[in-house]
């Protein structure tokens, strides 16, 4: 929550925004090269670390050259800010560690190494020389059986058959599934096993000098034992400077990774304007839900979202299921969250207030059929939320009461709605089923009702995922039973039922109060609206897009919409002159 704390980190991810260069360096290269430092860390301290793990912070701590040289090539408005959070402390870390690499470098024998094998320096003890020297003579002498071996097999040694290792079963043949009919009936040759990459298997003087090998090698590490356990102590030592090394890495980490993503979006982020809490503003222009953006086929409607205290702080979202709702209200608590963790937002413009919390109550209105427990789940969760939101709190609430009677559910989500706009007075968005809520703006002047909504044919229900002012006039289940081909009486007397049961949407309607006297003619705007808007489908989709150039689908698609427009419906007009994303 704290301003300058925010700024910082978002000066960081500017830098590495505004540098691709950089940004690519350290995001395609540089950062993969580092292991789970924490992990290793605790390892050390439970001292459970094995002489790999040592070679691990080896590794890692050779890389930081590279990195503090790849930051200091940086020569923007950050430059003394990079210098202070991530150049000086690693380059003061490289010093921390020079005694442990040089630790690393005399103990550990780095050419076996290359083998996976991490062994002590053979010169480190007589015993181990001598051990070494055999082991050294034996793999001569299985490289010898594998040239032999490839003669008899007509094979290519080192090529279509290899000796390898691993710690497991020593050393082995291996040819690929495709050289495999050459061992076939070869009784001269045991199968140790088959895999995805090939066919292992051994010979007679090939086991035997394994066998050796690995007797050898055991005694080796137990020669060794006694090093091993003074390095591991030693570098146990180092758990401090570990740590520091995970805590720049991990943060360098994520701010390229913001960076990243701000950079790689289909619309690229925008720097959120931070203002100090208590300032009562959250305005996010043309926002969008950085992860469904993302899905592939996706061309995202943004919305904008307004908050400003004493005006507009309680939204109530209605409209049609699978319309935007809970996309609309969790990508507002998604984009805040993102300021706030310092990085930048899908938005065009973004002003956002600190927020001491984002409270939500999201995600159980799908399982109605858990029934009382996940209604009691949603009351707990509510509980919660009431009592520790302040009024400077986000809540977002994606349906409530969906699990109890219908006036119960009514009753409670009108209450918790009143309580929050008139007591908490926190910032809040309520997606809800109940139509009746929205009366609430009637009477809390700070509670503001937003819908969705969708286009109606025939055939099809075609969501528009603009969130707009005013109620959701018009409700869709009905249209939705009638595609999945309910029988006619069925949707007849359910129309029948609704139809006495309406006598609310008289006031819902006139709650389009923005209007004022005009709201009837933009009422019989939006229906001549949407019967111009189906008409251009119809048309579009009657078009022989196969027959036709993509030249005269352009021209045609122009004309058409040249028709739609020139019939000048408000409703439409408002429509297009809406911000959009690009292809
Ligand atoms: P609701 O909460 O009203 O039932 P959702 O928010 O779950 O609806 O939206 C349903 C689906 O509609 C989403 O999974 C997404 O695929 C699509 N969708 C929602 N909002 C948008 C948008 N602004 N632009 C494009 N597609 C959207």
């Amino acid at each position: 929550m704290d301003k300058n704390r925010i700024e910082e980190r978002l000066n960081l991810v500017e830098a590495f925004v505004d540098d691709t260069e950089l940004r690519q360096n350290l995001q395609e290269d540089l950062l993969r090269r580092f292991p789970d430092l924490n992990r290793l860390a605790k390892k050390f301290q439970r001292q459970a670390a094995t002489l790999q793990d040592c070679y691990r912070i080896y590794q890692a701590v050779n890389h930081l050259p590279s990195v503090v040289q790849v930051l200091d090539r940086y020569e923007g408005v950050h430059q003394m800010l990079l210098k202070a959070v991530f150049i000086s402390p690693l380059t003061d870390l490289i010093s921390d560690f020079t005694k442990f690499q040089e630790l690393i470098e005399t103990t550990l024998d780095l050419n076996q190494v290359e083998n996976h094998e991490f062994l002590v320096k053979p010169s480190f003890d007589p015993n181990l020389t001598e051990l070494r020297e055999k082991m050294d003579d034996l793999e001569k002498s299985m490289q010898s059986t594998l040239n032999q071996a490839a003669r008899e097999l007509g094979l290519e040694a080192g090529k279509t058959v290899k000796l390898e290792s691993n710690a497991q079963l020593g050393y082995y043949f291996r040819v690929t599934c495709k050289e495999e009919k050459a061992l076939r009936n070869n009784k001269k040759f045991n199968t140790i096993d088959i895999q995805k990459n090939g066919v292992r298997f051994t010979n007679s003087k090939l086991t035997s000098y394994n066998e050796d090998y690995m007797k050898s090698r055991e005694e080796y590490e137990e020669a060794q034992n006694a090093i091993v356990k003074e390095i591991i102590n030693i570098s146990a030592g180092y758990v401090e400077p570990q740590q520091t090394l995970n805590d720049v890495i991990a943060q360098l980490d994520a701010v390229v990774s913001f960076a990243y993503v701000a950079n790689g979006a289909p619309v690229p982020y925008v720097r959120p304007v931070i203002l100090e809490k208590g300032n009562g503003r959250i305005i996010l222009k043309a926002s969008r839900h950085p992860c469904i953006e993302v899905q592939d086929d996706m061309a995202f409607i943004p919305n904008d979202v307004t908050f400003e205290r004493e005006k507009q702080m309680f939204h109530i979202i209605t409209g049609p299921n699978m319309g935007g709702k809970s996309t609309y209200i969790r990508q507002t608590g998604v984009v805040v969250l993102m300021a706030q963790i310092g990085c930048f937002v899908p938005c065009d413009s973004a002003e956002i207030s600190i927020v001491d919390c984002i409270l939500a109550r999201v995600g159980a209105g799908d399982s109605q059929l858990k029934g009382v427990s996940t209604f009691m789940a949603e009351m707990l969760e509510t509980a919660a939320i009431l009592r520790s939101a302040t009024e400077h709190s986000l809540i977002i609430i994606d349906e409530l009461g969906r699990g109890t009677s219908t006036y119960d559910g009514f009753g409670l989500a009108w209450a918790i709605s009143e309580y929050i706009s008139t007591k908490i007075c926190a910032f809040c968005m309520f997606a809800t089923h109940f139509h009746e809520l929205t009366a609430l703006a009637d009477q809390v002047p700070t509670v503001n009702n937003l819908h969705v909504t969708a286009l109606t044919t025939d055939e099809t229900l075609t969501m528009l995922y603009r969130v707009k002012k005013g109620v959701c006039d018009q409700s869709f289940g009905i249209h939705v039973a009638e595609l999945a081909q309910f029988p006619k009486h069925v949707i007849q007397s359910a129309k029948n039922k609704a139809m006495e049961l309406e006598e609310f949407q008289t006031t819902g309607n006139s709650e389009d109060s923005d209007e004022g006297p005009a709201a009837k003619k933009s009422r019989q705007e939006k229906q001549d609206g949407e019967r111009i808007i189906a008409e251009f489908l119809s048309n579009v989709r009657a078009l022989p897009f196969t027959d036709m150039s993509e030249e005269d689908v352009k021209q045609k698609l122009m004309k058409l919409k040249s028709e739609v427009l020139a019939q000048n419906n408000g409703f439409i007009n408002e429509m297009i002159s809406r911000p959009t994303v690009s292809a």
